[in-house]
């Protein structure tokens, strides 16, 4: 009798291993623009470095790769009744969700910054929330709407001195208490209805007002993210006028305030994150800000969440492009690495350009908002110029980045094993909330406008590369004399043109940071392929992997390449 032979079929060849292991702070962009931004290291810096590090490490784990899988694969679920049919809307999340939250929130991406004096300090969260943001992004949206909530409240003294000191807190302390009692607190905003999000002065959810600041509102919210959160500010139709208001989930006699969960929307990506339908049944809640002016006070706050799409974008395209060379680097065809052919390493050092660009601005603009909130009046216009323009062109540009380098990994990519379809999915929501691509270039024109020194401060700050790059010189004189044009037109013309502008903007400010601060490959590759077309539409014609000849790619590549610990 001959013995069996064991059942091997095939041995496997040729799979590169999951990018697990490394650390997603070892990003030579980030660290730089964090050193530049930051200030000099006796401002801390130097603690904040360590500190990234540090969350680059546990980002980029393996461990966390997994509870970033199970907060997806096992979604938020709404509870509205009890077992004996009592009202309770909550919203169950599994417990990985909470590990990333506790995560967070114990490292200060949520809204410590505004607590602390040192300069640099919203740039070093920055920084943190773009690396923490590439473990999971879901769990950013409470993150940054917590963040955002403090500037608006502080519009309210006696409610931000109550209320912040709790959201800048670094204990997560989840459930539905009485907010002053808890050790932390997270906010949300609820804006958007169900007849318009972007034209929020349609609105009709009522505020009457019920003694004191008091009121009690009546009405519906379509998007409310986030709604297990402690607190939210509400726009809603006051006598006075829109106003905005501070709405708790529980109130202070620890009844639950009359916000009812209707049912949670079954999105297309950012699943780990719970995002809701609300009414309101004379649930009451503070005025914060000036009684009617509840745009310009909630402006506060979309202008800070403004700033995390950049920064979560530019974070998406950084993890689409590390994930995609580093399979590159492993993969082979044709009896080579991906990466050494040359049609290949086009398109993935096109990717690593756009990349680049994007966290420069994201960072710069960090950098503005940090100068801007210790009263710097320059940073604050160029910012208001700046950030609608970024928010457009950056958001625009991560689902066709991500789209690209998923199809790097080829069939593999496609499998959501890889992280690729996660992030592909997730792409496309940074340029709807806060502001959709058309309603943030519109914006461009608003700073325009509003805030005429904005232009000034723009010019003056990409004029800072002036001489560095010809291509540049040439695209900065166009921004001048496009800026001209806009502020001067009036009409439909400015309209129908804003997203040209906001584009050219974004891309003439992403060179000139290149040309000061990165290397002269980067630089030079991407002032090539993205602004030399001087009379075209901003950013790189058609798809990524064009760029002209004769360029360096090497180093270019170079910039995305992590170690994996053995
Ligand atoms: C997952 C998710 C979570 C969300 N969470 C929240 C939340 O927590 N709180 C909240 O308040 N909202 C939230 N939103 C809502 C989001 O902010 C809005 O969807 C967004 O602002 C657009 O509003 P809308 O959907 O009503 O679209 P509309 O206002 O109807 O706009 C539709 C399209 O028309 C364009 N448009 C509108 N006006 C003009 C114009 N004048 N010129 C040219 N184009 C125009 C817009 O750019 C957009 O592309 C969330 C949305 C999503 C998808």
């Amino acid at each position: 009798m001959t013995q069996a032979t064991p059942h091997v079929t095939h041995e496997v060849l040729n799979q590169v291993p999951p990018l697990a292991g490394y650390d997603v702070a070892d990003d030579p962009a980030l660290t730089q623009a964090l050193r530049q931004e930051a200030g000099p290291p006796e401002a801390g810096q130097q603690g904040w470095e360590s500190e990234l590090h540090e969350l680059g490490v546990r980002a980029g784990s393996a461990e966390t790769r997994e509870l970033a899988r199970l907060a997806n694969e096992y979604p938020p679920v709404l509870r509205t009744h009890d077992s004996r049919g009592h009202r309770i809307d909550e919203v169950e999340f599994h417990p990985a969700w909470h590990e990333l939250m506790a995560a967070a929130v114990s490292r200060g991406l949520h809204a410590a910054p505004w607590l602390d004096d040192a300069p640099g300090a919203h740039v070093a969260r920055a920084a943190k929330f773009y690396v923490w943001t590439q473990a999971e992004a879901g769990h950013g949206c409470p993150i940054s709407m917590t963040y955002a909530a403090v500037p608006a409240l502080r519009h309210e003294p006696a409610l931000a001195s109550r209320f912040a000191p709790l959201l800048a807190s670094r204990a997560y302390d989840p459930g539905l208490r009485v907010p002053d009692g808890k050790a932390g607190l997270l906010a949300g905003m609820a804006m958007t209805e169900k007849q318009g999000g972007s034209d929020v002065r349609a609105n009709t959810t009522r505020a009457v007002p019920a003694g004191g600041d008091g009121y009690l509102l009546t009405g519906h919210k379509w998007f409310c993210s986030a709604p297990m959160c402690d607190l939210f500010l509400v726009l809603a139709q006051a006598p006075e006028g829109l106003g905005c208001f501070l709405l708790p989930r529980v109130l202070p006699d620890g009844t639950r305030n009359s916000m009812r969960i209707q049912r949670l929307k079954d999105k297309l990506g950012n699943r780990s994150n719970a995002s809701s339908e609300v009414e309101y049944d004379a649930a009451f809640a503070w005025r914060v800000g000036e009684p009617g002016r509840g745009v310009a006070t909630i402006i506060e706050m979309v202008s800070a969440t403004r700033l995390d799409c950049v920064l979560g974008s530019a974070a998406a395209i950084r993890q689409a492009c590390v994930t995609a060379l580093h399979y590159a680097d492993i993969r082979r065809s044709f009896g080579a690495p991906l990466v050494s052919h040359p049609l290949m390493a086009s398109v993935l050092a096109d990717l690593v350009l756009e990349s680049e660009a994007a966290t420069a601005l994201a960072m710069r603009l960090a950098g503005a908002a940090d100068r801007a909130a210790r009263g710097d009046a320059d940073e604050a216009a160029l910012l208001r110029l700046a950030l609608p323009a970024a928010k457009y062109w950056v958001c625009k540009r991560t689902p066709v980045a991500t789209a690209e380098a998923l199809e790097c990994l080829g069939g593999n990519g496609y499998i959501e094993e890889s992280g690729l379809p996660r992030l592909y999915r997730d792409a496309p929501l940074n340029s709807v909330w806060e502001g959709s691509g058309n309603v943030t270039a519109l914006d461009v024109l608003r700073a325009l406008a509003r805030a005429p020194g904005s232009a000034d401060m723009l010019l003056a700050e990409t004029g800072l590369a002036a001489g560095g790059d010809r291509r540049l010189d040439a695209a900065q004189e166009r921004l001048g004399r496009e800026l001209k044009e806009a502020a001067a037109a009036t009409g439909t013309g400015a309209q129908y043109r804003a997203r040209r502008l906001a584009g050219l903007i974004a891309v003439t400010l992403q060179a000139s940071l290149l040309v000061r601060h990165a290397p002269a490959a980067v630089a030079d590759a991407f002032c090539a392929s993205r602004v030399a077309f001087a009379d075209g539409p901003a950013g790189p014609p058609g798809a990524f992997g064009m760029l002209p000849d004769g360029l360096d790619l090497d180093p270019v590549l170079g910039r995305a390449r992590v170690s994996v610990r053995g």
